[in-house]
């Protein structure tokens, strides 16, 4: 099974692809995490990747479709994945179109979450991450000594750089002017489920699954 998750910054993305992923038992393909580990590591790929990344710009296309292709051949996606931050581009749908015609036999499923601007400021800018997983909690749920419900490092959590309100509204824009037209581009030839990603965690979940016909 192959899906792709779509929707502006802090929509929700990166929390339910973790939720659908251990649920179907398929691989989690961030393209943020797969940069933002490469600028952790100061690989090659991470010194170009950090000062885009965070002007909350995009890295280019060239660049992504050999992180995509490179991920896309790894094992643990043979069972199927869930692409969570590509493609962000006309460009980049048209590298995947490609990778899909060689190597699968079905169209992916497009899940898009819609969310305000005005609520996506709010959450991005009080949002934390686990260093360790990924696993993302809002502030209000924050303590001193906090244990990651995922992975149970302690005090793991932090701010990502890119969460800041300039590049927050940097990444906006970006996704306005450029990433949500790739959604036109799959709306006439995919099968599109689209869901208000405003409702709870679990609500947003139950509500994909069943729109997939899968319980
Ligand atoms: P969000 O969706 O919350 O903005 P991500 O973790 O998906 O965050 O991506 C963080 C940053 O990584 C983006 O703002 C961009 O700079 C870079 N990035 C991630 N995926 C892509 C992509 N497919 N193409 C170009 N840049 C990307
Ligand atoms: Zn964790």
């Amino acid at each position: 099974m192959q899906l792709i998750i779509f929707g502006s910054p802090g929509v929700g993305k990166g929390t339910q692809a973790k939720i659908l992923a251990s649920k179907l038992g398929i691989a989690h393909i961030s393209t943020g995490d797969i940069l933002r580990e490469a600028i952790k590591k100061e690989s090659e790929l991470g010194k170009k990747a950090k000062a885009i990344v965070e002007k909350g710009e995009l890295v280019p296309d060239d660049i992504m479709g050999g992180i995509i292709l490179e991920a896309l051949m790894e094992d643990k996606c043979k069972n199927g994945f869930i692409l969570d931050g590509f493609p962000r581009t006309i460009a980049q749908a048209k590298i995947l179109d490609n990778i899909f015609a060689t190597l699968y036999t079905e169209e992916p499923f497009i899940i898009k979450l819609n969310v305000d601007d005005s609520i996506i400021i709010d959450r991005l800018t009080n949002r934390l991450v686990c260093n360790k997983c990924g696993n993302i909690i809002g502030k209000n749920e924050y303590k001193e000594d906090y244990i990651c419900h995922v992975c149970k490092s302690t005090n793991s959590y932090y701010k990502r750089k890119d969460d800041d309100e300039e590049v927050i509204k940097r990444r906006l824009k970006v996704y306005h002017e450029t990433t949500a037209q790739v959604f036109n581009y799959y709306s006439d030839k995919s099968k599109v489920i689209e869901v208000d990603g405003t409702q709870s965690i679990e609500d947003v979940t139950s509500k994909i699954l069943t729109t997939m016909n899968i319980n």
